[in-house]
């Protein structure tokens, strides 16, 4: 019998074939449009990423989020619903692998020149729309990886465990913060669809401190300035105090695996407002600004959000009549790991294979839902996915290629990573 064996068919091949495929695929999952805030169409999404992993023969749990729970963290958006999706392979592997992306987009705003948001297209290699790049992409890539593992006939080194999760957009507290606390997970390593793309790897990520400043001053008469404490005067000399924070920041570093020196930094006055009852001729009684505190891997968040409170309260009471209240927004850890793990070398000569192109290993200024991974679960943990050009913007895409060069890199770590 000279039939042909089904292991010549490898997945590589396989992807080359379901290219359109997989593209249509990730358009169907950009239709549905999970835009966050608020969170729409989580239930009907998850329905589907649920189903397509049964498909592929997961365990799969669907995991509404308890509506208690919800009350408290997002008691406005009770008509969002928040669901999470947890798939589990058992390749009968002693060791499982973590894939993690999120789901949820975030809102639309401009006119686009490509197609529409949700209703993407495909034009000279790229597809647009909301969620192509970030990151529904490598929600794709990460499921064709596996069917194309299955439909060559080859087995991966590992058991293989997913996670699609909602509100990274927000702040993950119900998506990748929820099930990295509560829920059973079997990952000895993680790979999170983002962060790093192309030939870069992600090893790590700045973490975050969100502050808002409040202001207390006085009301008066606008003809009698004098009889009240001006809050916007007094917000200006304290974001005037800032500038020699920023000085001292500016003398932290870290230095990247690939070169790049990070530093830490301070994006003042994201959001500033007046309180109530402004008036053209009324003493402002009240100001307020926010303050986005950008945290290196060697710095610690809880130490990096004391510091800056100490600062500001010390320069208010440097300013005569300055009362201020600090209340933290949120903050998010940084994380990071020297890439010579071997999770980390394994992915960095998977993309070089398939890319065909030195692969090097950054830290991203942004944070991503890796830090869950890394600092609460413990465990060896990369960023890596298809990426995209205009995250958050008009005409956000993706390149065809990276999509199916991603679910290659994926299958090709899975057999190659030894563990
Ligand atoms: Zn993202």
């Amino acid at each position: 019998m000279a039939n042909k064996l089904p292991s010549e068919l490898t997945p590589r091949l396989y992807l080359d074939r379901r290219t359109d495929e997989l593209t249509a695929f990730l358009q169907k999952i950009v239709r549905l449009r999970t835009v966050n805030p608020p969170g729409e169409n989580y239930g009907p999404l998850t329905l589907l990423l649920a189903s397509t992993l049964k498909d592929l023969g997961f365990k799969v749990r669907r995991i509404p989020i308890p509506r208690a729970l919800q009350k408290k963290t997002l008691p406005d958006l009770l008509a969002y619903p928040r669901y999470n999706v947890i798939g589990f392979w058992d390749t009968g592997a002693k060791k499982t692998i973590h894939f993690n992306a999120h789901y949820d987009v975030v809102p639309v705003s401009g006119k686009w020149r490509h197609g529409t948001a949700f209703n993407p297209i495909i034009e000279r290699g790229w597809i647009y729309g909301r969620g192509t790049a970030d990151m529904k992409g490598a929600i794709a890539s990460i499921i064709f990886a596996i069917q194309a593992l299955q439909q060559t006939g080859v087995r991966p080194n590992f058991n293989i465990e997913v996670s699609f999760v909602a509100d990274e957009e927000t702040d993950s507290a119900l998506g990748t913060g929820w099930i990295t606390q509560y829920s059973k997970l079997r990952a000895d390593y993680a790979v999170v669809g983002e962060g790093g793309e192309g030939n870069a790897v992600c090893c790590g990520h700045n973490g975050v401190v969100w502050l808002n400043v409040k202001v207390h001053g006085k009301a008066a008469h606008g003809s009698l300035p004098t009889q009240g404490i001006n809050a916007l005067e007094k917000m200006a000399a304290l974001v005037l105090a800032l500038n020699s924070y920023k000085r001292q920041l500016a003398r932290q570093t870290f230095r990247a695996p690939n070169g790049e020196m990070l530093r830490p930094t301070i994006n003042i006055g994201g959001v500033f407002s007046a309180g109530e009852g402004g008036k053209v001729n009324t003493v402002p009684a009240a100001a307020s600004f926010t303050i986005d505190r950008r945290v290196l891997p060697n710095e610690n968040v809880r130490t990096a959000e004391r510091a800056l409170t100490a600062f500001l309260k010390l320069a208010a009471r440097k300013i005569p009549q300055c009362r201020i209240t600090v209340s933290k927004i949120s903050d998010n850890f940084s994380c990071y790991r020297p890439p010579s793990h071997p999770l980390f070398t394994a992915l960095q000569a998977s993309v070089t294979r398939i890319r065909r192109r030195p692969t090097n290993f950054v830290v991203s200024t942004g944070f991503n839902d890796m830090h869950f991974f890394a600092q609460v679960k413990k465990i060896p943990t990369v960023g890596y996915g298809p990426g995209g050009i205009d995250y958050h913007g008009v005409d956000e895409r993706a390149r065809v290629k990276d999509l199916v060069d991603s679910a290659k890199i994926y299958a090709d770590l899975l057999t190659t990573f030894q563990g």
